[in-house]
């Protein structure tokens, strides 16, 4: 069976849909406190509080932009009163309107680069901090969701992005070697296309559609089955597994 560190605390970025939903909600359901981190949407995050709760476990909804320094304290301010940090999700990223590199403004890559990248170095510093033994820590799991884009490239759709995933899988393998010695496990997960609401966020509503003949498997994948595979990283199960990048991506 599949055992987690309980009565420990899983910070989930981007917790409030999509595949960091999923993610939260099975978390809590092995027995981890998790904060269910979120921009904008408050109603789906407090929705999922509500869920968890209702299910016998405990999470908390904490609002912050990722890409945003001060914001990513106040969300490991908010986890530290729930216990001891024992995992990071490194989930929330964005995706924007489909184009080529040569109508991209620096605005636009500013907001992919800070969120997709920084997003996710700023909220592992702190983890870091938590979780090293040459901090005090106990040691823990930082999982970063990266994408098959990073191997795809994504050409006259979003190279940006496909550029920032790529950096997430360099991330992963740095920070793993990095900190291997001090009892944190880091770890990605690279899914393909994903029944989300992302694809609406990149103004093509309907982009599984369009690619679900080019996936071998034919079919989109769901959250839930990206969450499985986040969700058995950060377990004892995959003690040994560590600068892992697990594609889970029917294929592609
Ligand atoms: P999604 O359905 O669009 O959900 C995005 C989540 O991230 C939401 O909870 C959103 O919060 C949050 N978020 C967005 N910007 C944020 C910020 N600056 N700070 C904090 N939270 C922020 O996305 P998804 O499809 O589940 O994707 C999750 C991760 O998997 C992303 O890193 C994505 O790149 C990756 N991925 C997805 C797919 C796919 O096909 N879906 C494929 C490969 C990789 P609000 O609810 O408040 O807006």
């Amino acid at each position: 069976m599949t055992t987690l560190p309980t009565r420990a605390v899983a910070i989930v970025t981007g917790g409030s849909r999509g595949i960091g939903r999923a993610c939260a909600r099975i978390l809590a359901s092995r027995g981890l406190a998790v904060v269910v981190n979120y921009v904008s949407d408050e109603k789906a995050a407090n929705s999922l509080v509500a869920e968890i709760g209702a299910a016998g476990g405990h999470a908390i909804a904490v609002k912050g932009d990722v890409g945003v320094e001060a914001d990513v304290m106040a969300i490991f301010k908010a986890a530290d009163s729930l216990g001891r940090l024992a995992v990071l999700i490194n989930n929330a990223g964005v995706v924007d309107v489909v184009a080529r590199v040569d109508e991209m403004t620096v605005e636009r890559l500013n907001r992919m680069m800070t969120i997709n990248i920084i997003g996710t170095f700023i909220p592992s510093r702190e983890a870091v901090l938590r979780m090293s033994t040459k901090h005090g820590g106990k040691g823990g799991v930082i999982i970063n969701l990266s994408s098959v884009a990073a191997k795809l490239g994504s050409p006259g759709m979003y190279v940006d992005y496909a550029s920032a995933k790529g950096a997430i899988d360099t991330f992963t393998l740095g920070l793993a070697r990095e900190v291997a010695a001090e009892g944190i496990r880091v770890n990605a997960v690279r899914p393909g296309l994903i029944d989300t609401d992302i694809h609406a966020s990149g103004g093509v509503p309907d982009r599984i559609e369009k690619l679900r003949d080019q996936i071998p498997v034919k079919r989109e994948g769901s959250a839930d089955e990206v969450a499985r595979a986040v969700c058995w990283l950060a377990s004892d199960e995959a003690s040994y597994a560590t600068g892992a990048i697990l594609d889970v991506s029917g294929g592609r």
